[in-house]
Formats: structure tokens, C-alpha cells, sequence
């Protein structure tokens, strides 16, 4: 990201989100992102997963220049190489988890065999393989978002981004999810980049980026 700004209009009032932000993350690093409420991090993780645009500055990722892409190019490079993970889980309340994880594979390919059986072992992966056909609304939170992130990685995204992934967790699931991501980072490369203000999970990372009133703090 180079010279990066984002603004929300409210009627007459208009926030500063992100101003001036400029970061560069390498394939395969492990990325934190911190901040205090308001301070810009969903903003951010939105723009570095291709769910929104930025309103000025350069965003590449993959060396693939977003401003360039329509709308229907961006969603299918979000396809393609990104995963992402949110605070509220987003899962869809009338599928079983194994719908919810093959969701993405929905989009383009038809869901063959090969499919089912992807979606499925990474279910056993997250530890769930007793919950693949239990609808949301009977997982814990921490089952739930371990589902999200199956759901994340059924593409085999180059990237992963996950916002406040941990936020509705307690901290011995908080830390599962982490682990699960680490995992993921050191046995696939997949980069990835997870905001949270738990700096007790920020500081696994092999890097933290701090965000302060929308700007990158020097750390
Ligand atoms: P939190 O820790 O509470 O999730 P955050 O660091 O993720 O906060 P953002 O959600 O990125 O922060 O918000 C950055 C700023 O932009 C805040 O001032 C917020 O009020 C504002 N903002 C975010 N989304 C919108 C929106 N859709 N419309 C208007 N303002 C918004
Ligand atoms: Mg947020």
C-alpha cells in the first residue's frame, strides 16, 4: 500500500479512516495489526482483502494494482486469492458446517465429490470433524469461527486476512484460532494478517503494524 486514504462520510461530518497509510507485507510473513477502537484496523483489513476500495494511493496485492480491476474482477481475484476471516463469524445460520465451508467453492467450479472431500478435511483439521453437519447455532464461538477459517481456506487462498478474529472468543479459544493461523502461515505459506487489540496475541506475530487515529504509528 502506498499513500493510502480512506474517508466515511456521514452527512455532513466525514472521518479520516485511514490517511496517508503506506506498508509493504511480503509472501509468507505473519502479520498483526493493533490499534484502539476507531483507529482504523477494519478499514484497513476491508482494503487489504479487496472488500473495499481505497478512496486515494496505490493498493497491489499479489502485484495486482486494485484500482485497475471493475468490480467483477475484484471479486473474483477475492475468489481466487484471498480468505477472510471476520469478528462475527458470518456464517450462514440455515447451512451446516460443511455447506458453510463449501460456500466459496459455489462461485464458478461445481461442487463435485472432490469438494465435499476437500471441505470435509479441513473440518477434521479444525478439530470438527463430529460437527460437520451441525448448523451454527449449535457450535460454540470458538467451533463457529474455526469453521470461518475452514471457510477462508477452502480456495487456497495466497492470503489470508482475518478481522479481530478472536474479539467474541475467551482467551484459551482466542489462542486456538491464533494457533490455527500460525499453522496455516508455517505449513502452507499463506500470508496472513490478523488485527486484534489483545496485545498478548498481537506479539506471536512476526510483526506488528500499530494504527493510531487512522495513520501507522511508529513502533
Ligand atoms: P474497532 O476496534 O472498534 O473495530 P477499528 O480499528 O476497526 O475499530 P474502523 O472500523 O476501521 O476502526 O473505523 C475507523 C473510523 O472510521 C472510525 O472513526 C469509524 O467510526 C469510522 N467508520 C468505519 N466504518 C464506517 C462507515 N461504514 N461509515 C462511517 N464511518 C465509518
Ligand atoms: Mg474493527
Amino acid at each position: 500500500l502506498q499513500g493510502v486514504n480512506k474517508r466515511y462520510q456521514f452527512g455532513r461530518l466525514t472521518v479520516k479512516a485511514l490517511q496517508d497509510v503506506g506498508l509493504e507485507i511480503e509472501k509468507g510473513e505473519f502479520v498483526a495489526l493493533s490499534g484502539p477502537s476507531g483507529s482504523g484496523k477494519s478499514t484497513l483489513c476491508h482494503i487489504l482483502g479487496a472488500l473495499d476500495r481505497a478512496d486515494s494511493g496505490q493498493v497491489l496485492l499479489n502485484g495486482i494494482d486494485m484500482a485497475a480491476l471493475d468490480d467483477d474482477a475484484k471479486a473474483d481475484f477475492r475468489n481466487q486469492s484471498i480468505g477472510f476471516v471476520f469478528q462475527q463469524f458470518n456464517l450462514v445460520p440455515v447451512l451446516s458446517a460443511l455447506e458453510n465451508v463449501l460456500l466459496p467453492l459455489q462461485f464458478g467450479a461445481t461442487v463435485g465429490r472432490d469438494s465435499q472431500q476437500k471441505a470435509w478435511k479441513l473440518l477434521e483439521s479444525m478439530g470438527l470433524a463430529d460437527h460437520s453437519s451441525h448448523r451454527p447455532d449449535k457450535l460454540s464461538g470458538g467451533q463457529q469461527q474455526r469453521v470461518a477459517i475452514a471457510r477462508a481456506l477452502v480456495t487456497d487462498p495466497a492470503i489470508v486476512i482475518a478481522d479481530e478474529p478472536t474479539a467474541n472468543l475467551d482467551s484459551t479459544n482466542a489462542q486456538l484460532i491464533v494457533d490455527t493461523l500460525r499453522t496455516l502461515n508455517r505449513e502452507s505459506g499463506t500470508t496472513v494478517v490478523f488485527s486484534s487489540h489483545d496485545m498478548g496475541l498481537v506479539k506471536q506475530a512476526d510483526r506488528a503494524i500499530h494504527l493510531a487515529d487512522g495513520r501507522i504509528a511508529p513502533s
